[in-house]
């Protein structure tokens, strides 16, 4: 029986016959990985995780992508997890390192050795900048995942915690899916001052009808409201709803009193389209003020994407990232690809085109998704190494275990173990 939620529904609630699924064809898609050598422990822990929650099924191939060459045995390591073809990559240089780092070596450095010493998560590192700057730009263009209709992005070091027997793909594609997600979290401010408003001015600048999408980037949390209201109504609590959210939430307070200024916001969306024509570009803007106005800092968090290539490829995408691109935000901030891909989506995509794997269970560092019919979630819940994405610390988070979490599941999982 599907779920039917404010959201959108789960493919399959429970498990499928899954030798019976993997009968069917499969999608043109593959698994993507950027990775370094230093990560084969991570990249083999994530392999097996996939293989045997899902891919031991499916047999889709992985592709590993690089700045370097990888090395024979880390090539050895991984086709002997994987079950599908294996194929590497490596990325050429022009679309690896920024031009900045040509035509202005010395803006360059000192905007990122700046940014560290603003104690900006993975400001000071370049290789951080690069990456994100390739995972917005460049990497649908890659010689090996150009030849995609879709893509499931997977990093070092994940765990998957159900078995997923249908293929995501396919069933993607069957309800006009192009952008899949298990866990949507808070940027941190100090990484994007600038970006959503930059952002706005590209959708200015090019009169973009903005699709209901929107709204979840850009609106009262939207998207969180709608997910946890739908939690509240199962377990009878709505009540507790609103004040927790006005608790956990002050932003939503400084945002209502920001969005009775909605000229400020136009002036400072003309004053980004200017400082593209101004050298200086970004460095001339004020950075300790709350420049994001509207934005709520909700975005898809990136290390589980599964889409189609084509959403990038289209030339509105290629331009948002070409004007991003312009602006020197890449360096000068530290813009995520998770913003970034979260946003344009908010820019190009409706709402009934993007999916919410609620049944998939997954962790990356100490931010997990768990379905709540997993017989140990609730311990899983309690335990002090895992935040809900939120951005508390972890002793925080210990003494406020018994509070529901902002992304709670409401049960759909197969055979779920964590
Ligand atoms: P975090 O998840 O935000 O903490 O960032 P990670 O350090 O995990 O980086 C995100 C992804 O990019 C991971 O798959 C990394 O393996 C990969 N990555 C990050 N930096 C580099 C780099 O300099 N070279 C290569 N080849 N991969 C990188
Ligand atoms: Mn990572």
């Amino acid at each position: 029986r599907p779920i039917k939620s404010h959201v959108d529904s789960v493919f399959e609630s429970g498990c499928r016959d899954v030798l019976e699924e993997a009968k069917k064809t499969r999608a043109n898609a593959a698994f993507v990985v950027l990775t370094r050598n230093s990560e084969l422990q991570g990249v083999l822990s994530s392999m097996k995780s996939m293989e045997r929650h899902f891919n031991q099924w499916f047999n889709y191939p992985w592709i590993f992508l690089n700045d370097e060459r990888f090395t024979l045995q880390f090539k050895k390591e991984v086709r002997k997890v994987s079950s599908g073809k294996v194929k590497f990559g490596v990325i050429p240089n022009l679309r690896w390192h920024m031009p900045a780092e040509k035509s202005d070596p010395i803006e360059f450095s000192e905007a990122i050795e700046e940014q560290g010493d603003r104690g900006i998560m993975y400001g000071s590192m370049p290789a951080y900048h690069r990456m994100c700057r390739f995972y917005s730009g460049y990497f649908f263009d890659h010689n090996l995942v150009q030849k995609l209709d879709w893509y499931w992005r997977v990093e070092p070091d994940v765990d998957f915690y159900c078995d997923i027997t249908y293929d995501p793909f396919r069933e993607m594609e069957a309800h006009g899916k192009k952008y899949g997600f298990t866990v949507m979290i808070k940027e941190l401010l100090n990484t994007v001052p600038n970006l959503f408003r930059y952002t706005l001015a590209y959708s200015k600048k090019n009169n973009i009808t903005l699709p209901d999408s929107w709204s979840l980037f850009a609106k009262d949390f939207d998207f969180v409201r709608g997910v946890n209201e739908q939690y509240y109504r199962d377990i009878g609590k709505k009540e507790q709803f609103w004040s927790r959210l006005q608790q956990r939430i002050p932003l939503l307070r400084a945002q209502q009193s920001l969005k009775e200024n909605k000229d400020e916001l136009d002036e400072y969306s003309l004053k980004a389209l200017s400082s593209l024509s101004n050298p200086s570009r970004l460095r001339n803007v004020p950075r300790d003020r709350f420049d994001n106005f509207e934005y709520n800092l909700c975005h898809f968090w990136s290390n589980f994407e599964i889409a189609r290539t084509d959403i990038f490829r289209s030339k509105e995408y290629r331009d948002y990232f070409e004007f991003l691109e312009q602006s020197g935000g890449f360096y000068v901030e530290r813009w995520g690809d998770a913003p970034i891909h979260s946003l344009a989506l908010g820019l190009f995509l409706n709402q009934s085109e993007i999916h919410y794997f609620r049944d998939v269970g997954y962790r990356h560092s100490t931010l997990r998704h768990c379905p709540l019919n997993s017989p140990h979630q609730l311990e899983y819940q309690r335990s002090p190494r895992y935040t809900n994405g939120y951005g508390k610390s972890e002793e925080e988070y210990w003494t406020n275990y018994d509070k529901p979490l902002e992304d709670p599941d409401i049960g759909t999982g197969c055979r779920c173990s964590c």
